[in-house]
């Protein structure tokens, strides 16, 4: 037994007006419709439709039936547009996948009319199972235009088939074994547009629920421009739990899909039915929509300058005060002295007393005089260090200590000695 779970996401978009777009989700029938046409035509078409494909897959719920029911969507929109001549040239594109049974094992069976998509999801793998049915797209097909300029030729809106806009239409079928594991994304192209398939991928491997993996979908399309109405729908294939909650293997039904299976009714394949089509999937942009997306993107634009710039300023000024207080600390370190006792000589030190941050005392010079050179009332005062506000200072300073204990010194009275050889050894954890 074949088990589908799914979810669904719609959005207007950034341009249009309405969701012309619907989606559809029960237990076995899932479609996306993406409707056309002036005024609200795209709205009725694609309403339309997916209402008539519901009650006749109902009645028939087989691959056949759903292929029947896409039929007969079509014959409903098309009456409905002969009957309204402010609907005529409505239409609507139409994808679907259906659970059915068929000879006793379960089959999913998918239909497309139209630029609308299906993507099988299988084994970390997207591979698009529909075809466009767009003029872009035969071009591709004819050799014109390459898959990359058909993604952006102003044709590729132009459709060749779609639901609603003849009398007869036909439908591309595809018969697909239910793998466990596998996903199924149904989309308008309000997402193909904006998302490449691999990005669509990375949200389908990334997000297990379904529902969630939709709306992150159409979220990632608005913000690639959300030109159009964007719908997608996530069918994951669980299969039944058995006792002890594994899920058993899925006997193969189908080799694989990659090419349409002929319509039921004897048709030939769509692609070499000549239809008479040719619709645009809705009007382009009028001029005013054209300017309001220019106007918001050039005012995007500015946000993400002013941003730049303000982030800038700010870098700028964070560094610039970092720098300053560095400069600050090195100058009060740099321009502080002081004497102190080490190894019963007096020594002159540069930096503050027991060093400022990771800036240690500096050894400027030895003095050359002993602890029993200058009177030992001192020398609990020398030995913490007397602070002086230079090197002159500091020497001036042990000079009168000097005098003090010995005032018959020939030096005293005289300016304070120069020592021959200064040193800068740094000395650490003074
Ligand atoms: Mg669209």
């Amino acid at each position: 037994m074949t088990i589908l779970r799914s979810g669904s996401a719609t959005d207007t978009g950034l341009v249009r007006s309405v969701n012309q777009d619907l989606a559809v989700e029960t237990t076995t029938l899932f479609a996306v419709a993406d409707g056309m046409g002036g005024h609200a035509g795209g709205e009725v078409a694609s309403r339309l439709a997916v209402d008539a494909l519901l009650a006749a897959f109902g009645r028939q719920p087989t691959g056949a039936g759903l292929s029947e029911a896409v039929t007969e969507a079509n014959a409903v929109v098309w009456q409905h547009s002969l009957e309204n001549p402010e609907l005529r040239g409505m239409g609507t594109t139409l994808t679907a996948v259906a659970l059915v049974n068929e000879g006793g094992r379960d089959v999913l069976a998918l239909v497309n009319v139209g630029d609308s998509r299906s993507y099988r999801f299988h084994d970390g793998a997207i591979s698009q199972i529909t075809t466009d049915h767009s003029l872009a797209e035969e071009m591709v097909r004819t050799g014109e235009l390459t898959s990359h300029e058909a993604a952006v030729h102003p044709h590729r809106h132009i459709l060749t088939r779609a639901l609603g806009v003849a009398t007869d239409v036909a439908v591309d079928l595809w018969r697909i074994q239910p793998v466990r594991g596998d996903r199924y994304l149904l989309c308008s192209d309000g997402l193909t547009n904006e998302l490449e398939p691999d990005q669509i991928s990375e949200v389908l491997s990334s997000v297990a629920d379904p529902n969630q993996a939709a709306e992150l979908l159409v979220q990632a399309a608005r913000t690639h421009g959300g030109s159009d109405n964007i719908t997608v729908v996530v069918v994951d294939v669980v299969v039944g739990e058995d006792d002890n909650g594994a899920l058993p293997a899925v006997a193969a039904v189908a080799p694989d899909f990659g090419s349409p299976l002929p319509p039921e009714d004897g048709r030939s394949d769509g692609a070499a039915v000549p239809y008479p089509v040719s619709v645009a999937d809705e009007a382009p942009p009028s001029r005013r929509e054209r300017r309001r997306v220019k106007r918001r993107e050039r005012r995007m634009a500015r946000g993400r300058r002013l941003i730049t710039v303000r982030t800038l300023l700010f870098v700028i000024l964070f560094a610039a005060v970092i720098a300053g207080a560095f400069a600050a600390i090195r100058w009060y370190d740099t321009n502080s002295y002081f004497v102190r006792v080490t190894d019963n000589e007096l020594i002159v030190y540069q930096g503050r007393i027991g060093g400022l941050l990771w800036y240690h005392p500096q050894k400027v010079e030895s003095t050359g005089v002993t602890t029993a050179d200058v009177p030992s009332a001192y020398l609990p005062a020398l030995r913490a260090g007397v602070e002086e506000s230079s090197v002159a200072s500091a020497r001036a300073y042990v000079h009168n200590l000097v005098c003090q204990q010995n005032t018959t010194s020939p030096s005293c009275g005289a300016p304070p000695p120069t020592p021959a050889a200064p040193s800068t050894t740094t000395t650490k954890g003074v």
